[in-house]
């Protein structure tokens, strides 16, 4: 199985699930460059697989509809018109032609209804977990998405992570200013710096590395908890609270 990003928009990242005769797309915003890549592999779309509504996630799924129906897993949640096969939590995806499963999990936060999707050690999480940072708090709380995130922490360390977006360098700067002294992160930058200078994508990231680095992974941490009570001004008694200052903190940046 080979995983295959696909560049969209500004930074986005369409991922293509493929075992060289058919590809499950996750996140289409854009049909062009999917039936593009599509048309010069010789590959079969064979399912869509969105995470959440956004249009930068959803807005491809009509056209490629429009050459050759196909199933389209979608949050239960959410109001997605495309959608054919609504998924939520402990729900399985079977992509039959690829001869691969996934597991659906409820991660709200960004959105009311956003889903990942887990399976073949591979995580696709839409914009709820970011290389370094996570989504911005659209429509849920800060104690709903303390818990997406424990759910990403709670996957096996090697698990690839596969984000919908190229935002890993301004993430990298953040979390330096939350965690100065933070030395697999100071390796990431290095590392990452080198990946886009070559113009390569620096994902996927691994959870191990997200427990790592991620400042949102690592609100039991003594210097995160300390950055977020100097952004918050006061004592922060519970991870939630500290969650909460450091996404705070994240969208003063
Ligand atoms: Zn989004
Ligand atoms: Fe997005």
């Amino acid at each position: 199985m080979k995983i295959i990003p696909v560049p969209a928009f500004e930074d986005n990242y369409i991922w293509l699930i493929s075992d060289g005769r058919y590809a499950a797309a996750v996140d289409p915003g854009d049909a062009e460059p999917v039936l593009d890549y599509l048309g010069r592999h010789g590959l079969r779309l064979a399912a869509i697989l969105n995470t959440h509504h956004h249009r930068d996630h959803t807005g491809g799924n009509a056209a490629l509809l429009r050459h050759g129906k196909v199933p389209v897993f979608g949050p239960r949640g959410e109001n997605i018109s495309t959608v054919t096969h609504p998924v939520g939590e402990g729900d399985a995806v079977q992509l039959p032609e690829l001869g691969a499963a996934f597991k659906v999990i409820d991660v709200p936060g960004h959105t009311a209804g956003h889903v990942a999707y887990y399976g073949a050690n591979s995580l696709f999480c839409g914009d709820a977990l970011f290389a370094c940072g996570c989504g911005k708090l659209f429509e849920g709380t800060p104690a709903q998405m303390f818990v997406s995130l424990g759910k990403f922490a709670a996957l096996p360390d090697d698990t690839r992570v596969y984000c919908a977006h190229e935002y890993t360098l301004e993430n990298i700067l953040f979390a330096k200013l939350v965690e100065p002294g933070n030395l697999a992160l100071q390796e990431r930058e290095t590392h990452d710096l080198q990946t886009r200078e070559q113009g390569l994508p620096t994902l996927p990231s691994t959870i191990a590395l997200e427990k790592a680095t991620n400042p949102f992974l690592r609100w039991d941490k003594p210097g995160v908890i300390d950055a977020a009570e100097t952004f918050a001004k006061r004592s922060l008694a519970d991870p939630v609270s500290v969650f909460a200052a450091i996404r705070e903190f994240r969208n003063t940046f």
